[in-house]
């Protein structure tokens, strides 16, 4: 077992107690950079999901019942405890997501932002009222929050992911049960150690380990108010399946297949610089990585050629080594894919311009899961290299006649995440936010993340149901509306404007 910094052991946290494995069978943790094995991952049963959902119910009372200043401190807490540990968490998700040190400072500072938008939750908690309906009458809209929430996580952004969910629902009263990837599980790991710390009180964040069992337990436990998911699309709609029987809420974000269209006037130095951060940043294990290029002919040649040029560069090693561009996928089974999809491309008819099949890698990672920067060129829409999310450093290119085909391929998609457009004209970028079919547009920035006060999520096969994460979005979601009439009545009778003749127009919603 590799040197890393005590993450070896990974538990279950249920009302206030780290759980010993003992009762549970567990996986190997792997670190993709190397191969090894670093640590062992429960596979709890549904009755430890479900006894986390009870130490969460059980919790929820007085936590809703705590005035909201009080609440509001503790998430004021995580910012100022994720600021002072960031390095140490960012190691936690470069460690078993095989994520580059760099890019996992990169997540752990956006869900520093995150929270910090949290810390907004009391304004956007104000509901609304309005004065006077009728005389001595008034409106009101309260915004209530709902119980147990639960939320299940991806393996490629397990603290962005943390960052989604918990601290928003918290924030509005909530109680939490969260079930991590078992395969980058070390960042809730350690961020739970945080917020044992900070006092948060026992059961209000629980977490559970394992396969979509622990999750299944969920959808017939009357203690549970709702669902979300940030995973594949197969896994939305099944959580949607289940929840929807029972009616539980649910917020499911799911897979993604992201169009970038370069058009003939495209700043050709910023275009290149954003695929390779867009194309290869976490080994193409983003639901925001671009993988379809579609570009047209008068600047097809050139751009082809600046890519391989540039993708040729792209070094490859160990997620902590400062000095290399990518790290590894996330398992030999997701390299397995990958390989086969590349397999399939070539199978297919596309030019294999550029082959990651073979990477250079230092000598320690030669067991790890690493593919390099591949490019496949003469890419048509029926491809399935095209249509289909690979999840890995491979890029299609397609030759597209005019912005009219290429937004027509993008609404011909199922999925519908996120695209962009790289053009100093304006003509195209305002077509393109109008037309492009899909939840986050970009317009010369590659498929970008929504600031944290705006919301996030795809739309089409991107999104199941229609709940989207941060911002007002999140906080709406995770709070029920209440309306309420109040008629306000003087005690002593004496009220000059009760004597007035009543307001028929309400009659019917305030009848004795
Ligand atoms: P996944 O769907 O395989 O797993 C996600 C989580 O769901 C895991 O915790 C897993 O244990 C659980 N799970 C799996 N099958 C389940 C089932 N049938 N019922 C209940 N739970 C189940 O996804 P992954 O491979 O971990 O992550 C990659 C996927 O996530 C990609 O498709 C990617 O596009 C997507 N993703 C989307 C976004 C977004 O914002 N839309 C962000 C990140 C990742």
């Amino acid at each position: 077992m590799s040197s890393t910094k005590g993450f070896n052991s990974v538990n279950n946290f249920i009302n206030g107690e780290w759980l010993s494995a003992e009762h549970c069978q567990t996986i190997p943790l792997f670190n993709p950079s190397t191969g090894e094995i670093i640590g062992s991952v429960p596979m709890s049963t549904p009755d430890i999901s479900n006894l986390a959902v009870q130490a969460a119910a059980e919790a929820y009372p007085a936590w809703s019942a705590t005035p909201l200043p009080k609440r509001m401190d503790y998430i004021f807490k995580i910012v100022t405890a994720m600021q002072e540990n960031l390095e140490q968490l960012a190691y936690s998700v470069a460690l078993d997501q095989g994520k580059h040190i760099s890019e996992a400072r990169g997540e752990v500072s956006r869900v520093i932002e995150i929270v910090q938008m949290t810390c907004s939750v009391p304004t956007l908690l104000q509901g609304e009222t309005i004065q006077g309906i009728a005389n001595n009458i008034n409106g009101r809209v309260i915004k209530a929050p709902l119980g147990v929430f639960c939320g299940v996580a991806p393996f490629n952004f397990p603290a962005l992911v943390f960052g989604w969910f918990i601290p928003v629902a918290i924030a509005t009263g909530n109680t939490f049960v969260y079930k991590p990837s078992s395969e980058s599980p070390l960042f809730m790991q350690e961020m739970m150690k945080l917020l044992i710390a900070m006092g948060l009180p026992s059961g209000v964040v629980n977490i559970v380990h394992g396969d979509r069992s622990v999750v299944e337990a969920w959808y017939d436990n009357e203690d549970v108010a709702g669902v979300c998911l940030v995973g594949s699309t197969p896994t939305a709609k099944a959580i949607a399946q289940g929840c929807g029987r029972t009616g539980k809420k649910t917020m499911l974000l799911g897979g993604a297949k992201n169009f970038l269209i370069v058009m003939e006037d495209a700043p050709m130095d910023l275009l290149i610089e954003n695929i390779l951060m867009s194309g290869y940043g976490a080994a193409g294990q983003r639901c925001l990585a671009v993988s379809n290029i579609a570009v047209v002919p008068e600047i097809y040649d050139e751009f082809v050629e600046r890519l391989l040029e540039a993708s040729k560069k792209i070094t490859l090693g160990d997620a902590m080594d400062a000095d290399i561009f990518m790290g590894p996928v996330i398992s030999s089974s997701a390299k397995e894919r990958i390989l086969n999809y590349i397999d399939i491309g070539q199978e297919e008819g596309a030019t294999l311009a550029l082959d990651g099949r073979n990477p250079r890698l230092p000598t320690k990672n030669r067991d790890g899961y690493f593919i390099g920067p591949t490019i496949f060129t003469d890419v048509t829409p029926g491809m399935r290299i095209a249509n289909e999310e690979i999840f890995g450093p491979v890029l299609s290119i397609l030759k597209v006649g005019c912005i009219n085909s290429a937004l027509q391929m993008i609404r011909d998609h199922d999925m519908g995440n996120g695209a962009c457009i790289f053009t100093q004209n304006s003509y195209y970028t305002e077509k393109f936010i109008n037309d492009a079919d899909v939840g986050m547009i970009g317009v010369n920035v590659g498929i970008c993340a929504p600031h944290p006060y705006l919301p996030f999520g795809g739309i089409k096969g991107s999104l199941v149901g229609n709940n989207k994460v941060q911002g007002k979005d999140a906080v709406d979601f995770f709070t029920q509306n209440k309306t309420a009439t109040v008629r306000f009545v003087n005690p002593k009778g004496n009220d000059a404007t009760l004597t007035k003749p009543a307001d028929t127009s309400v009659r019917s919603c305030v009848a004795d």
